[in-house]
Formats: structure tokens, sequence, C-alpha cells
């Protein structure tokens, strides 16, 4: 398969370092907040990566950082009142439950930045070893640019004119203010009682020592793949590679990805524009995790994508045909798959040299709905037999391997046992036994169903 490698500016192909192991670090969430959609346009386009490197043949192992210390939390727990731990812990949770709900594949590891502060101090010493780092006079540690040769390459900054010595001590800064950054901030008293005890006093590591120590320990010196948004490519990015080059002397990364932002109105969605949406919201709005994640994906990931409500009802209407398709495929199949009708051989192999050319979507997704046509007009013609059907259902099973967009028990719609209860308490409320109503609506409850009684009749609602 190919990839676009952020370093190289070029669409490469993809070789594991080692075999068919491939590891995957991805940058995760700050737990100071819910993540907006915004936000999870990134963890998508991982997940589908992530399927992807599997679909191909490979064997994944993702690594994902909750950074659960840094300015932002510290700050939050501070306006809270809390200790660090628990100001960080709903919003940790939170996160897991919208991954679910957007059927984000876990990954193998989540490391908290908390629980590895001695994995960032043995780094930080290190880089004393290489000369790479010092102490400031206020006690803070930096990483010192002009030691590491590469510093730029990433971001491909020209740092001919960098003023030696120069300092910044925020985790978030611009190019122009390209400086020494802090690996470890001494105490002070905005931190309150967040901190730890190190070689050079109390304090805090900086943001972007925790995925360069984390990344390592997981993955090994040197590893194939690293993720995120655009903005993490400077500096975030461009400083997790220096601090790890600087101190190992290998070559950290093979291939960098970075998807493109979500936008509202022409900017990117950010929790500082106030232009966001919670997974929350919108599944407050009636829209469901499955409807989001197709929208999310459905983009090429190196395109920026502007998000409205009504690309969300497109995303509805298409997944609409889709699961209409498998619908009409599944009461058709019957058997043993059979031999490949052409119009899914098409659609597999359309779909196959799309997501394998640099996670092409719309080029997959294209192949996918000419074989919803395609395969409506043969099934309309009485074309397909049981065998052809079920030959086609496994073809959509091993994409959704992908694209996990599969309606879910709840989406496809009361089963037999289900609808039985219905005409069972239907036809007690005819004969008014109204005891007998109540408890068929109970064990329909019990069941994951809600029913109402309407001047239509009765309506169910998925309580999944
Ligand atoms: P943060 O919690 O701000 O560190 O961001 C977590 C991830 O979301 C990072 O990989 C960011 O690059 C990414 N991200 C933030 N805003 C957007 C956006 N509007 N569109 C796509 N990715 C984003
Ligand atoms: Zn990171």
């Amino acid at each position: 398969m190919k990839l676009y490698n952020t370093m190289s500016r070029a669409v490469e192909a993809f070789t594991p370092l080692n075999g068919t192991k491939v590891g995957l670090y991805t940058c995760g969430p700050t737990v100071y907040n819910y993540a907006h959609i915004g936000n999870y346009r990134a963890y998508i386009f991982e997940d589908i990566l992530r399927r992807v490197l599997t679909f191909a043949g490979h064997d994944v192992t993702q690594v994902m950082n909750l950074t659960d210390v840094d300015d932002k939390t510290i700050r939050g727990a501070i306006e809270a009142g809390v200790s660090l731990d628990d100001y960080t812990r709903p919003y940790k949770e939170a996160f897991f439950e919208d991954l679910k709900t957007l059927r984000v594949e876990p990954a193998e590891h989540y490391p908290s930045a908390t629980e590895h502060i001695e994995e960032m101090i043995r780094l930080i010493e290190r880089l004393f070893e290489n000369e790479a780092a010092y102490q400031s006079d206020d006690g803070s540690v930096y990483f010192n640019v002009s030691a590491y040769a590469d510093y730029g390459k990433l971001a491909h900054l020209d740092i001919s004119g960098l003023q030696s010595g120069a300092r910044v001590a925020q985790d978030e800064y611009e190019k122009d203010n390209v400086a020494d950054f802090a690996l470890w901030k001494a105490w002070d008293e905005a931190d309150g009682d967040v901190v730890w005890d190190s070689p050079w006093g109390r304090g805090r590591p900086g943001w972007h020592i925790e995925c360069s120590a984390m990344s390592m320990k997981y993955l090994g010196e040197s590893f194939d793949i690293h993720t995120g948004g655009v903005d993490n490519m400077f500096p975030h990015h461009e400083n997790e590679i220096a601090q790890a080059e600087a101190a190992t002397g290998k070559p950290f990364v093979q291939t960098w990805l970075h998807c493109e932002h979500l936008r509202v109105n022409g900017k990117k969605m950010a929790k500082s524009l106030g232009n966001f949406f919670t997974l929350r919201d919108l599944v407050e709005k009636g829209y469901t995790g499955r409807e989001i994640r197709y929208l999310l994906l459905s983009a090429h990931y190196r395109q920026e994508l502007n998000f409205t409500l009504s690309a969300l009802d497109a995303a509805r209407t298409a997944l609409g045909r889709l699961d209409e398709f498998r619908a009409r495929l599944t009461e058709k199949a019957e058997g043993e798959a059979g031999s490949l009708p052409d119009w899914a051989a098409a659609g597999r192999d359309g779909f196959r040299a799309g997501v394998e050319d640099d996670l092409g979507m719309p080029q997959a997704l294209a192949a996918l709905f000419d074989m919803v046509h395609n395969g409506n007009r043969a099934l309309d013609a009485g074309d397909v037999d049981g065998a052809g059907a079920a030959a086609a259902l496994a073809v959509l099973d091993e994409m959704d391997s992908v694209l996990a967009l599969k309606p879910d028990a709840a989406a496809a719609g009361p089963d037999d046992a289900v609808q039985a209860l219905l005409d069972e308490r239907a036809t007690a409320r005819r004969e008014k036994q109204w005891a007998d109503s109540d408890r068929i609506r109970d064990e329909l409850a019990a069941m994951g169903w809600e029913v109402r009684d309407t001047p239509e009749g009765q309506k169910l609602r998925s309580l999944a």
C-alpha cells in the first residue's frame, strides 16, 4: 500500500520496519474538556489507517496517549477546585464512550502522561548526557535546539537565523517563535499541587517530552508510523523528533501522516474559537454515531472538510441506500457463497485500490456506491441467485472491516421476536387487556425497545 509521508512530502510505498508488524503512534486528546468532532475527525482518520493496515495484512500495535497534565488541564483543575486526577477522569471516560459511539477500534495502549513521569525523566537525563539539554536560571530544563542539526526537517523550517539560547516555555507556539523549548518546567504557584520530584528539582514535564517517552516505551526507539492533525506538525512533532533522535542517535519514525482540519464556515473547528460541536451535541440533535462517522471518513484525510448539518443529512441518506442494498442481498442470499457477480468483483477491486492508495476514501466509496447501483439493477432484473447474493454480501462485510458502517441490530429494526410481542400487544390492547399490554411493554423495554402508543398505532424506539 501507499501512504503520503509528511517528511518527504511524497506518496511512498509503505514497507514496515519489521516484517508484517506495524507500530503506530497517534497523538491523543488533552483531557481538559469534551473532545469536539474536529478532534474526532483526526481519530477517525487514524482508525481508518489502522483498519486499512490490517486489511492489507499487517499486524498493528497502536498507542494513543492521554495528555492529562499540561497548561490547560492544570488551569482547569485549579479553577474547579479539585485534584488534577479528579478533574481529568470524567473527560477520559467521556472520550472512551465517544470512541465507542463512533465505532473506533480500540488501540492496544492508552498511556496517561501522569503515569509515565519516570520515563520522561530518564529521557531528559539522556539528553543531558548528549548535551542537548540544559537547566536555565529559573530552574526549568530546556532542549538546546542548536545541538540537534536536523531541527526543522519535518516542518521544513529554515533555522539559520535562530537566536542561540532564546527560550519558549509554553507548550504551544508558532513557527516565528522557534527557540529552545521546555522539557521540564520548574514548579510555580500556578501549578498548585501538581508537582513531581526530579534530578532538577520539583516541577512537571513539558507536553512534547510525553509523546517521545511514551511512544518509544511501547513501540521501540524506531517505529513505523506517527500521526496527528496538521496543527501537531509544528511544534509538537518537530520537537518529538528532536528529543528522540538527540537521545538515541537513531531515526525516530519512518512515516509521518497528518490529517487536515474539519472546518466551520472556512475556519478550523476549535475550542478557542467557540465554533465547535461535541459528539454529544449532535447525538442530542438526533444524529447517530454511525452517521457522524460516515461524514468524517468520507472526505480524503488530506483535504479540508467543511462541517454542516446538511452534510450529516446527506450521510444519513447515503447510509440508507447502503442499508437497503444490504437488506435486499440478505433476503436473497441462500446457502454457501458462490461465484462473485461482476458488479461485486468490480466493487471489491475498486474499494481495495482506493484504500490502499493513501487511504483514498472518496475513490473507495465511489466503488462501493457503483456496486450498490449495479447490484440493485441486477437484483431488479432477477439476475442474482442465492449464491451470488451471499458472495456479494461477503464483499460488503470485507469492506465493512474498514468502514465499520454496518447497521447494528437497532438500526436494522426489530427482529422477529420483538415483532411477535408487538403484535401480541396490539391484540391485547384491542381487547382492552391493559395488564397484558403493560406487561409486554415492560418485556420490550427489557429487550431494548421503547414502545409508545400514538393515534397511528404503536411506535418503537431503540433504547440501545
Ligand atoms: P488536542 O486535544 O487539541 O491536542 O487535539 C487532539 C487531536 O485533534 C490532534 O491530533 C489535533 O491535531 C486534532 N484536531 C484539533 N482540531 C482539529 C480539527 N478542527 N480538525 C481535525 N483535527 C483536529
Ligand atoms: Zn503527541
